[in-house]
């Protein structure tokens, strides 16, 4: 899902310290911001993407109901408003723009195509950043660890389908 909330302007850095004071560390060579995070046992990825004025919100998983990735959302982008202009955020400030959407876990770009799964971090990366030494791989240490220990891994990663979507909807 994608949520898009109007901030208004903020600095790079001012928001680069809440985002990490919520546990969320940078991707992509500044592209936007990731966190891992937990609610009500699921698992939930969220992706923050900023500019001009708004700021994204991606969620990639398909399996996490929509109400509790709203929830999620709200909760950081309500924190976010209130840390940037002091206010409660009006409820219309977020809202819903994709149900579903696909994209790179390194850039952020939308991909259109084919998204490669790492099998080392989960991932799901654009062809550009498809090996592991391109998105800066989470996994790779454990790897590492690996190779040291003599075992040998492929350095691949797999292609997976991504469900072609057209326009509008
Ligand atoms: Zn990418
Ligand atoms: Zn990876």
């Amino acid at each position: 899902m994608v949520f898009t909330m109007l901030l208004g302007e903020v600095s790079g850095s001012s928001l680069n310290a809440f985002l990490q004071e919520c546990g969320f560390i940078e991707v992509g060579d500044g592209a936007g911001w990731r966190a891992d995070l937990e609610e009500e046992g699921y698992a939930i990825k969220v992706f923050v993407k900023y500019e001009e004025g708004k700021v994204k919100f991606l969620l990639p998983e398909p399996s996490v109901p929509a109400e509790i990735n709203e929830r999620v959302v709200r909760r950081i982008a309500s924190e976010l408003y209130e840390h940037v202009h002091g206010v409660e955020m009006p409820p219309e400030k977020l809202k819903v723009e994709a149900a579903t959407y696909s994209f790179c876990y390194y850039c952020l770009k939308p991909v259109r195509e084919l998204l490669f799964k790492c099998r080392r971090c989960g991932g799901r990366y654009c062809s550009q950043h498809r090996l592991p030494e391109r998105h800066k791989c989470p996994g790779i240490s454990y790897v590492k660890a690996a190779f040291e220990g003599g075992e040998k891994r492929e350095p691949e990663a797999k292609r997976e389908m991504v469900v072609k979507r057209h326009g509008g909807g």
